[in-house]
């Protein structure tokens, strides 16, 4: 991220939320320069010197962590750049993220690192770190020089956009993986099992006439990684679970002692293949497809019980040409960053399906599978906080997007919980342009 001013503020009377930390209480949060200095008794604390900030009423958790998102740089800035993209991250709560190589052309090279690390230091709101691609171009025959771009500070390495289908391919990437560390993150899915499927194979699909991509795609390959990660002893991510098989094969793989750690998005956490029969594919259209209730439940209890330790948005922008055409023919993905927290907050915590203390907790997790350190609030901790209004209702996209795109798939709807300043990396990374910052009485 930039260089920038180090936060000097105290948030007034917040109501913190750690729950690694073992924090939930209403606090002054003092932080100095771009640290947390002190969480002091409400309306304590001194502020000499700090800019104060009325947070009564306002909840500050841990800022978000996203270990999976699409900038689209190089190659399709009309889309997004990292600028835009760590807006968009900010905007939302987040302090850092990865980004996936799948780009124009893929992260495969060092020396592509090395460009993308320079770029985030000079345009980024928030950190972003970046995988490079498992096999070179993606073309899934020829290992990267994973040992050179893991020094050129590959956070690790993914293919994402496509599975990995040679199993002797994914074989040695664990094995070069002993030698330079760096987790291997999988989309995983069989291509010969998806074919030419378009949203998820069931009821909905017969019903509409399409192409349906079935659960098994994707659990069978997940069964098939983990074995291998399991016979190299390698550490393995699986991105964007959808099944309700799929959460059963982590678990299994867990279970028997597999380094295996896994996401979910909030779109497969919050939508089924119902929304389909809208055909609309800007917001309904992604890959893996929404599926059915019973998937929707096998993530949430992926989430409660452990076997799904983090949420990624899979922030995927688009085009207009490339989402306003037939469901049939438009592009897969949907952009999430700025709506992740809002939206679970609304369809998971406020009906009571899930505790706001593990929403907060998953949307941070996405840190540790990769080596990152976990962002909290604890004293002396690096300032990254998201100062959210859980009350605020606001419409998605009504004033636009900090993304480049607007393929949102909560674009229009009413959401509960909305997040009024991020600080990120010790820097105040983001504003609500309507949060007054009236000096506390
Ligand atoms: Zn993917
Ligand atoms: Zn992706």
């Amino acid at each position: 991220m930039r260089a920038g001013d180090s936060a000097d503020l105290v948030l007034r009377g917040a109501t913190v939320l750690d729950p690694v930390a073992g924090i939930d209480a209403q606090h002054d949060v003092v932080v100095r320069d771009g640290r947390i200095a002190e969480l002091a008794a409400p309306g304590t604390a001194s502020a000499d010197g700090l800019e104060e900030i009325d947070a009564e009423g306002l909840h500050a958790f841990p800022a978000f962590f996203d270990p999976h998102v699409h900038l689209r740089t190089p190659g399709q800035e009309h889309k997004e750049d990292i600028g835009t993209g760590a807006r968009s991250a900010a905007a939302g709560g987040y302090c850092g993220m990865l980004a996936m190589a799948n780009t124009e052309p893929p992260v495969s090279n060092p020396a592509d690192v090395e460009a993308l690390l320079e770029d985030a230091r000079a345009v980024a709101a928030v950190r972003v770190g970046f995988l490079a691609t498992v096999t070179q171009g993606m073309q899934g025959e020829e290992l990267t020089e994973m040992s050179s771009l893991r020094e050129a500070g590959a956070v690790g390495f993914s293919d994402d956009g496509l599975p990995i289908r040679n199993a002797r391919i994914l074989r040695r990437a664990l094995q070069y993986q002993r030698l330079c560390g760096g987790t291997i993150a999988l989309h995983e899915e069989d291509p010969e099992l998806s074919g030419a499927g378009v949203m998820h194979e069931g009821p909905v699909s017969a019903a509409l006439g399409l192409e349906g991509i079935p659960s098994v795609s994707e659990s069978t390959m997940i069964a098939r990684d983990a074995a291998l990660a399991g016979y190299e002893n390698g550490r393995i991510h699986v991105q964007h679970l959808s099944a309700a098989e799929s959460v059963e094969a982590v678990r299994v793989a867990k279970a028997a002692g597999v380094q295996i750690s896994c996401e979910a998005s909030p779109h497969h956490l919050c939508l089924t293949d119902e929304e389909v029969r809208s055909l609309d594919p800007q917001r309904f259209k992604m890959n893996p497809p929404l599926r059915a209730e019973a998937d929707r439940q096998a993530l949430i209890e992926g989430l409660r019980d452990g076997t799904i330790e983090c949420i990624a948005t899979d922030h995927a922008p688009h085009a207009p040409e490339e989402k306003e055409v037939p469901f049939e023919q438009a592009a897969m993905g949907v952009t999430g960053l700025e709506t992740a927290f809002a939206a679970l907050h609304t369809d998971l915590v406020l009906p009571g399906t899930i505790d706001l203390a593990l929403l907060i907790e998953r949307l941070a997790g996405g840190a540790e599978p990769f080596g990152v350190e976990r962002p909290s609030l604890a004293p002396d901790s690096e300032a990254n906080i998201a100062l959210c209004d859980l009350a605020a209702e606001w419409t998605v996209g009504e004033e636009g997007y900090e993304s480049r795109s607007s393929n949102s798939w909560c674009d229009r709807r009413k959401l509960t919980g909305r997040v009024q300043m991020t600080l990120a990396g010790g820097q105040v990374a983001y504003r609500l342009r309507s949060f007054s910052m009236g000096v506390a009485a």
